[in-house]
């Protein structure tokens, strides 16, 4: 394990398309000192989904429970349900020295940023438009409407991520590179001058 200390919260974005879920993938199959936060959500499982692993489904009553007794670290409506990251894991895990992903939407990074100005903030995106599309329609499952509907959010999201503090490029079949880039903006963020501020205190007392 490479964390001495405390872990860093890391936060990751990006539009339907742009590869998260096998970046994050590769990321895992890397590194033992970074794990995923499991969101609660009011939406339905999809095919394939469990409870536990991709969400914790729970309910809209459970949720606003959870926010009413201060368990949620951030959380937004996002397609008429909530999403929201439940604290105890998170706070557990870093305080073993473990790089916590949160893959949350922008609303909810940037309540992360305000909370925790520590954490870092990455986007990642596909190569272009025209990839974007590709991999959207190549899913196939889905109806022109609501693949049109996803191409739109993710031109809103795309203009949001100079929010972000590091923007990564996913090309196809490189999820390799765009998970080192991962590992290397978190590593870069951590030796930022501003997170030294006691350097002088810590040579000359
Ligand atoms: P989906 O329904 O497609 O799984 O997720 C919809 C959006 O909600 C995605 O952008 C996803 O990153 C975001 N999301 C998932 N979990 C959370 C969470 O805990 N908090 C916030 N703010 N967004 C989340």
């Amino acid at each position: 394990m490479e964390s001495i200390g405390q872990g860093r919260l890391v936060v990751l974005s990006g539009p339907a398309g742009s590869g998260k879920g096998r970046v994050l993938e590769t990321l895992f199959s890397k590194r033992s000192d970074y794990k995923y936060s499991v969101s609660a959500t009011t939406r339905s499982p999809r095919p394939g989904e469990n409870d536990g692993v991709n969400y914790n489904f729970i309910t809209r009553k459970e949720f606003e429970n959870y926010i009413r007794n201060g368990q949620m670290l951030e959380y937004a409506e996002y397609c008429g349900n909530f999403y929201g990251t439940p604290k105890d894991f998170v706070e557990d895990e870093i305080k073993k020295g473990i790089n916590v992903i949160l893959e949350i939407e922008v609303i909810g990074a940037m309540q992360i940023r305000k909370k925790f100005p520590s954490a870092v903030l990455i986007f990642i995106t596909p190569p272009d438009y025209k990839k974007l599309e590709e991999r959207l329609r190549g899913r196939a499952t889905e109806s022109e409407e609501v693949i049109k509907g996803r191409l739109l959010r993710a031109r809103d999201e795309i203009i949001l991520a100079s929010e972000y503090d590091y923007i990564i490029t996913n090309h196809d079949n490189r999820e390799d590179e765009a998970a080192d880039d991962i590992i290397a903006a978190v590593r870069a963020h951590g030796l930022r001058a501003c997170e030294h501020e006691d350097l002088n205190v810590k040579f000359f007392g």
